[in-house]
């Protein structure tokens, strides 16, 4: 049986691991022609044969090196998925850079990063891919954030970059609409990766002891009382990027485990014992 991605060809940024590595995987298994990309191609490797273990084959894969920061990288990655597979039907625009601070502590250097890598690639990409997109009448996922729901002060430029990709997602759904082109995102909360136990994420580095408290405290701000897998993420972007969610557009939608709806931390109470 053909998969829900059979002939539909894939870009994910930052593919190399955490949540872009599982969506490609997961458009692999749906039979999707998948770009996979990452600033060194030899950081793909895992991604690859994660792919290949879906069900890919090599001819189904392009790696190409890309840093989302520098303009030529991304007009060198649309040159080069079009001259391998000649069309662009699915942009997944998953790489991200997260560096905690508040005003107190953030640099405009953090700033200028965390914009560049999270908002503008976002932006320049979606221009390089557009007429791809339209022709194809494909669709756009952008991995945005919780934190570009609520204010975060303990990282700040971050969630103002994803607040302004939710921002950049709804309007340009609305001037694509009309093109055939969908646009969507995802705003997951917490997914144990690397952005999260950089020297600079919230868990500031992989020491076991660090992440066992921040997990604890996951358990108790999230309403099932764990912390979210890449899967959980990936399988989203899957419906949003598939025709299941046909007349979707302009959603910004939390992977949260209902984190998003604990407003002054209301979290599920254990049950009183029964009278009777
Ligand atoms: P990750 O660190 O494993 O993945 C981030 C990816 O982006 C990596 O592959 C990294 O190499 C790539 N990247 C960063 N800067 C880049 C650059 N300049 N050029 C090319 N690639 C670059 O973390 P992740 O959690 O898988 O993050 C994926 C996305 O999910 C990010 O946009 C992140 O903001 C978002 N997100 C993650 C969480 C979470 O809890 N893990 C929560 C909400 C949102």
């Amino acid at each position: 049986m053909a998969g829900r991605f059979q002939g539909k060809v894939v870009i994910v940024t930052g593919s190399s691991g955490g949540l872009g590595s599982s969506a490609a995987a997961m458009f692999a298994a749906g039979g999707a022609k998948v770009v996979l990309t990452s600033r060194s191609i030899a950081r793909l490797e895992k991604a690859v044969q994660g792919c290949l273990e879906a069900g890919a084959t090599q001819e189904d894969i392009l790696t190409v090196a890309a840093d989302v920061t520098v303009f030529d990288d991304l007009k060198n990655l649309v040159e080069k998925t079009m001259e391998h597979f000649s069309r662009v039907d699915i942009l997944v625009n998953n790489a991200g850079l997260m560096l905690t601070g508040g005003i107190m502590q953030a640099t405009v250097d953090d700033l200028d990063n965390m914009l560049t890598t999270n908002l503008k690639s976002a932006f320049i990409l979606t221009q390089l891919c557009l007429p791809h997109l339209i022709a194809s009448h494909g669709c756009i996922v952008n991995v945005s954030s919780l934190a570009g729901y609520a204010p975060a002060p303990t990282f700040l430029a971050y969630s103002m970059s994803k607040a302004a990709l939710n921002q950049m997602t709804k309007s340009i759904a609305l001037e694509l609409a009309q093109k055939g082109v969908r646009v969507n995102a995802v705003n997951p909360s917490a997914v144990l990766t690397e952005l999260l136990t950089k020297p600079r994420g919230p868990i500031g580095g992989d020491d076991p002891a660090k992440i066992e408290a921040f997990m604890k405290k996951v358990c108790t701000t999230h309403p099932p009382g764990r912390i979210g897998q890449a899967h959980e993420v990936s399988d989203v972007i899957g419906f949003l990027a598939s025709d299941q969610s046909s007349y979707m557009t302009g959603q910004c939608l939390p992977v949260d485990g209902g984190r998003h709806a604990t407003i002054w931390g209301c979290m599920p109470q254990p049950q009183p014992p029964s009278q009777s």
